[in-house]
């Protein structure tokens, strides 16, 4: 099939690269010509395990090609894919202006029969004010569908490629067949395709991310409070964790969510329940727990160091908002560096794949880079760990305990079990477990 994707970040270019890779024709819109630029030149400009090669074999095998000209890039396209970003807006609703102003384009330009998708997270009734904005202009027939997607950043291409399940919204016969065909390669009969109307796709993904979230926040709340209780977190996530109607994935304790999509898919559905008059109680919660949760290891270091930190040297080890992706967006890392740069304290961070990514958006004073994570460790008064990259699993305890001024840890991902850091003779506190002093 011939198919357009316009947005080419990490939902848009995953999905253009593993369609080409199913052997449709793929070419990508996208407004960033030094993205573009880039692309053409056969380089990816976001890190994702898996994605680099098959990127280059499909434009190689002249299936996947970049534009930035949106008329170029949909010509002869049945399908039409808008992965654009739904930002938040001030008043936490999804910021719609990039897929109703690419909508608004596409009704002057189509020229025959085609199905545009939001991809894009996007509030209940977007897919009705699309068809609204392409058919002010627009003089042949189209069908707009809402196909939201699931992958996670650092599995991008595996999740894609497969799905969990794929859902679709679509009340067109003619788009559903469509579609049907396009994902057939991609599904199985444990894993298929949900067509719905375009309203329940929309409010499938909302509803799936703000779960995610509240489990998140949940498990947080049960580690500040075995923290109080002397309980051991990890232990409880183990017990709860093996009875299937909990499951065992996602109830890790930590330093709370972040990302481009959670913060603000559970805003956007507070907002769209508040424009209903709905009082979402619990979503409220989570984001409360949450920008709390992002504070945690700033009020542990505090505390220890009662409040002074005027003049201290941290180590950071991780930036990305989570581990095999080269993305900072609301990253709890990012929260920590601006609360103790502005408390006087040095940063020196090491992060395997997002350091560019915070040298381009988020530097700061006070803050410097290593280029591995032992180098970080010298002279530090602390090591601050605030992703759980595979590295940092199981480091050299010895040459960490050398390189450090001190030997102290904040472990904002409990990477580490409490037997053995005392055992390795480190000062330890984690979260939702006992500190080792
Ligand atoms: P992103 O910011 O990485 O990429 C968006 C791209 O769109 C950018 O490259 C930008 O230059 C481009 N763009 C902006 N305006 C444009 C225009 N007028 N024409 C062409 N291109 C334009 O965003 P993302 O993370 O890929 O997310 C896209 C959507 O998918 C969002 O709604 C997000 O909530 C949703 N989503 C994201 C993820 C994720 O893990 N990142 C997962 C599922 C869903």
């Amino acid at each position: 099939m011939k198919i357009a994707v316009i947005g080419t970040g990490y939902v848009g270019l995953v999905t253009g690269t593993c369609f080409a890779e199913m052997g449709n024709t793929v070419t990508c819109v996208d407004i960033d010509e030094a993205k573009v630029s880039m692309m053409k030149k056969g380089r990816v400009p976001i890190y994702e395990p898996d994605l680099e090669n098959i990127f280059r074999r499909n434009i190689n095998e002249n299936r996947l090609s970049f534009t930035t000209s949106l008329e170029e890039g949909i010509e002869d396209a049945e399908i039409i894919f808008l992965a654009l970003p739904t930002p938040p807006g001030d008043d936490g609703s999804a910021d719609l202006s990039f897929v109703l102003g690419v909508a608004e384009e596409l009704g002057k330009i189509l020229k025959q029969y085609t199905v545009i998708i939001d991809k894009s997270t996007v509030p209940v009734g977007t897919a009705e004010r699309v068809r609204e904005v392409v058919a002010k202009n627009a003089k042949v027939d189209f069908d707009v569908a809402s196909n939201p997607e699931f992958l996670k950043e650092g599995f991008a291409v595996s999740d894609f490629m497969k799905p969990d399940r794929v859902v679709i919204g679509a009340s067109s016969e003619k788009a559903r067949a469509l579609l049907g065909k396009l994902y057939s390669p991609f599904v199985t009969a444990d894993n298929p395709i949900f067509f719905m109307d375009e309203r329940s796709a929309e409010m499938t993904k909302y509803a799936a991310n703000a779960f995610l979230a509240t489990k998140i926040s949940f498990m947080n709340e049960i580690a500040n409070l075995c923290e109080k209780l002397g309980a051991n977190v990890d232990a409880v996530r183990l017990g709860i964790g093996s009875d299937p109607r909990i499951g065992s994935r996602f109830l890790n304790s930590g330093i709370g969510y972040g990302g481009s999509c959670f913060p603000k898919d559970v805003m956007a559905l507070q907002h769209t329940a508040h424009q209903n008059n709905y009082d979402f109680k619990i979503l409220q919660a989570v984001s409360i727990v949450n920008n709390v949760q992002k504070q945690l290891l700033v009020t542990k270091i505090s505390n220890f160091y009662k409040g002074n930190l005027k003049g201290k040297k941290f180590a950071l080890w991780g930036l990305a908002f989570k581990p095999d992706t080269d993305d900072i967006r609301e990253a709890p890392s990012l929260e920590i560096i601006k609360a103790l740069t502005k408390a006087g304290a040095k940063i020196v961070a090491y992060d395997p794949e997002a350091m560019p990514s915070v040298k381009k958006h988020a530097m700061t004073d006070g803050l410097g880079f290593e280029e591995d994570q032992y180098s970080a460790l010298k002279g530090a008064d602390a090591l601050i760990i605030a992703t759980e990259w595979s590295e940092f699993k199981t480091p050299n305890f010895k040459t960490m305990k050398n390189a450090l001024k001190s030997p102290v840890i904040f472990d904002g991902r409990n990477l580490y079990d409490l037997e053995e850091i005392r055992k390795q003779g480190f000062y330890y506190e984690s979260v939702g477990r006992d500190v080792v002093a």
